[in-house]
Parts: C-alpha cells; sequence; structure tokens
C-alpha cells in the first residue's frame, strides 16, 4: 500500500557545482532512481559551502518540502558543514558514535594510514537519525524522520552515494512506489539515429507506452524503453519485451545488448563462452581499445595481449609490418592495419586479433588522407578482414568509434550477424 506521496526535493551542496568546472551528476542520479518508482522531485536545488547561504537555503527546502536528500558536505574539512547547521535548524544535538569511529579508523588502516583527526566530526550524527553506512568512504549517511518530515543525507563522491542509495535509501522509499516500472536499454552499434527512425518510426505507440527514447553518440545508439503498470511488474514488463521483440525483428542486427551492457562486455561474454583469446595492436586509438577491455572485470579469462605501436619503427619492430608496405602505403592504410592485424597473430597466439591504425585529428590530415580515417582489421581463423572507416568529431570522439568499430567487427564475426 503507497502512502501519501511527500514533496520531495534534492539538495546538492558545494560551491564547486555553481562554477562551469563541475557538474552535478547526483542529484540526475537520485531522480533516476526515483523515476523507477513513480516519484519525481518537485525542487531541485544548488547550494554554496557558504554557511549563511546553506543555513538559508537548509531552511526552505525543510519548510517547503517533506522529503529532503541532502547530499555533500559530510567530510572532515572545514567546509563540511551540512551536518552541523542541519542539527542547529533541527535543534537537535549531534551524537558521536563509537562504531562509525571504528570503521572510519579501520578504513585508514586499511590503507596503512593512521587517521587524521579531522575525520573524527564524522563519527557524529544527528540526534534520531538512523545510520546509512558506507562501505565505500568515511562518512555515513544518516536518515532522520522529523516532524512529518524526511531528511535524507548522503555524501557527495558518486562512488559512495549510489552504493548507499541503493542498499539503504531505495528500500525505505518502496512505501511511496505508485507503479511498477520496468525498462530495457538497447545498445546499438553500426547504424545511425536517422537510420533507425526510417526503420521504426511507425512503431512508436500512440498510446505513449511503453515510452521509447533515443539516444545517440557517436559509435553507439541507445534506446530506451520504459513501461509502467499499476498492478505488477509482470505487466510492466510484458509491454516492455512485446517492444523489444518488434524492436528486435526490424534492427537485430544492431543490437549488441537488451540489458545495458557496454559493448566490450558483450564481446568479452562471447570470447570466454568460446573459451577464445583476443590481442589487440592500437596506433591512433593510444591504448583505448585495451582499455576498454580491460575495465571488464575477469577479462584476464581472454583478454592477453594489448600493444600501442604509435610508430612506424613500433609497428616493424613489434608486428612485423613490412617497412616497403610502410613506405609504400603509408601507415594508415588498409595494407598496413592488415599487417598488423596478422603479425600480432603470431606474437599473441590469440584466437583473435584486433588492429587500428587511423589519423585521429586534429591535424595530420590531407586531401587523400582526411582526418577521421581509420583502418580497422580483424584477423582470426578465417583470414584477416580490415574496414576503411571516415570518422567525424574531434581527437577522442575519433579514438572512441575506432576502437568501437574494432569490437564491433569481432561482435560480427562471433555473432554470425551481417549488417
Ligand atoms: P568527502 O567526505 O569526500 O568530503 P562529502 O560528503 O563532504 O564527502 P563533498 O565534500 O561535498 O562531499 O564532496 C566531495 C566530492 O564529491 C566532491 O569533490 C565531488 O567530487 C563529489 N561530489 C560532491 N557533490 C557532488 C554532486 N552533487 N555530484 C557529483 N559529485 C559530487
Ligand atoms: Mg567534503
Amino acid at each position: 500500500m503507497s502512502q501519501k506521496i511527500p514533496r520531495i526535493e534534492i539538495v546538492a551542496v558545494g560551491s564547486e557545482l555553481l562554477t562551469s568546472h563541475f557538474q552535478d551528476t547526483d542529484s540526475p542520479y537520485i531522480v533516476t532512481q526515483l523515476e523507477k518508482l513513480g516519484l519525481t522531485p518537485a525542487f531541485r536545488t544548488i547550494l554554496s559551502d557558504e554557511e549563511e547561504i546553506l543555513r538559508q537555503g537548509l531552511q526552505d527546502a525543510l519548510q517547503r518540502s517533506e522529503l529532503c536528500f541532502i547530499i555533500g558536505g559530510l567530510g572532515p574539512t572545514e567546509d563540511d558543514r551540512t551536518r552541523e547547521i542541519l542539527a542547529s535548524l533541527l535543534k537537535k544535538k549531534l551524537i558521536f558514535h563509537e562504531e562509525i569511529l571504528t570503521s572510519i579508523r579501520q578504513r585508514f588502516a586499511r590503507r596503512g594510514l593512521t587517521m587524521p583527526p579531522s575525520n573524527l566530526k564524522q563519527a557524529y550524527v544527528i540526534e534520531g537519525s538512523q545510520i546509512l553506512p558506507n562501505h565505500h568512504g568515511t562518512a555515513p549517511g544518516q536518515w532522520l524522520e522529523e516532524r512529518q518530515k524526511i531528511i535524507v543525507l548522503l555524501p557527495g563522491p558518486p562512488q559512495e552515494l549510489q552504493p548507499m542509495f541503493a542498499t539503504y535509501v531505495r528500500p525505505r522509499l518502496e512505501r511511496w512506489r505508485i507503479y511498477q516500472v520496468y525498462q530495457a536499454r538497447l545498445k546499438l552499434t553500426g547504424i545511425t539515429e536517422s537510420q533507425i527512425e526510417e526503420k521504426i518510426k511507425d512503431l512508436y505507440p500512440s498510446s505513449g507506452q511503453p515510452q521509447l527514447t533515443t539516444l545517440a553518440y557517436p559509435g553507439q545508439i541507445e534506446i530506451l524503453i520504459s513501461a509502467q503498470s499499476q498492478n505488477s511488474l509482470e505487466e510492466a514488463q510484458e509491454k516492455v519485451n512485446q517492444m523489444v521483440d518488434k524492436l528486435r525483428s526490424r534492427l537485430g542486427a544492431y543490437i549488441f545488448t537488451t540489458q545495458g551492457e557496454a559493448l566490450e562486455e558483450v564481446v568479452g561474454q562471447l570470447l570466454r563462452q568460446r573459451g577464445e583469446t583476443l590481442a589487440v595492436a592500437e596506433s591512433c586509438t593510444g591504448g583505448l581499445l585495451g582499455h576498454r577491455l580491460t575495465n571488464i572485470p575477469g577479462s584476464s579469462d581472454y583478454f592477453r595481449l594489448g600493444t600501442v605501436v604509435y610508430s612506424n619503427e613500433a609497428k616493424i619492430k613489434l608486428l612485423g609490418v613490412s617497412p616497403e608496405t610502410l613506405a609504400k602505403y603509408g601507415a594508415v592504410s588498409q595494407e598496413v592495419a592488415r599487417e598488423m592485424a596478422l603479425g600480432l597473430q603470431k606474437l599473441a597466439g590469440t584466437t583473435h586479433t584486433l588492429a587500428i591504425t587511423g589519423i585521429a585529428g586534429p591535424g595530420g590530415g590531407t586531401p587523400s588522407k582526411p582526418v577521421g580515417l581509420v583502418y580497422t582489421a580483424r584477423a582470426g581463423e578465417d583470414g584477416c578482414q580490415v574496414i576503411k572507416n571516415q570518422f567525424l568529431g574531434a581527437r577522442e570522439l575519433v579514438k572512441f568509434q575506432s576502437s568501437q568499430k574494432a569490437l564491433e567487427m569481432l561482435w560480427r564475426y562471433l555473432t554470425q550477424l551481417q549488417e
């Protein structure tokens, strides 16, 4: 049974969040989590660390809202005042908790450090608060129910806030759940947003349910499918799954996941299932492909070797690319990409190899070899395949698209999906 829905406010504390240098990403995260329950905030506020502003801002939030998420300013430093100011506004004491201090001390000890005295204040919690343990940092969160208001204090660093929210806050919000919400996240590669629109425009439901949202990035398109049900999660799931099936029938050759995984994760799972191995040779991506692959936990099961062969000399020495080929066709060429992938096969002895050579820009382009020209190669038991790509965008975007195309080639080979 759901209770009366509270008026919700999210307050992010930190002067840096008011500058152009730093974005408040915690509030959007909380909004996303609330949406899963069918809840939306009435206010989103950002407050500077200045004592007077903070006092005024928190007082306003407490007055006008019934459920306040207050993010940041729980740390050990001078400018971390959220806890103290809230306590004074609520006319509550700060209570020392020995077990919090012990766990903070242990955190430092695990890293071979002694706790600095400034962290002591993190062991103080507003009287009456329930403690939300922080498994990824020092400052615990707090859940305080007071005069028909609920105040939730959360640490600022996203890597601390997110797991704390998922484990200790989400379950406490279930009492206000209005809808069951189910979502799928399709990710596609090798196709543009406008090509997708062409293929699926008649599928957009006139009722607005399920909801389709397309997010386009260079090298990757995501389609979010979301449905709500007043009755059951299964009902929402059914609506989403029907849409996923329809989208699959139109776009199946481009969809690499319906669960939101990254392409490197999907490729990794396929390699693991097959007991096969991979090595990569990178020129213009400078290790990005290897980085993406090794960001996946357990990648050592299939990833063997990554080389960054930036110079001609490195390509010759490490991969056995022939100096004649380099002289005749240039480093950014189909022939060199092929020799890189095949040379790496000899060096690494893996089932598959991927190689990338191209011009990431902004300099270095010529009329015949413009910026964004990238050759991606894949070699395996079937021989070697090379694709000539012309990517658009700044240096980092060219690098990402190059790594994505190389992964796509391997994904297509492993799944036998043709474009
Ligand atoms: P700490 O114990 O690390 O001081 P804290 O709870 O006091 O944590 P802040 O001092 O406000 O939090 O912020 C610490 C760091 O957390 C900031 O430097 C910033 O990197 C990140 N951070 C804080 N607020 C946000 C936010 N709203 N969105 C994204 N990141 C944030
Ligand atoms: Mg701080």
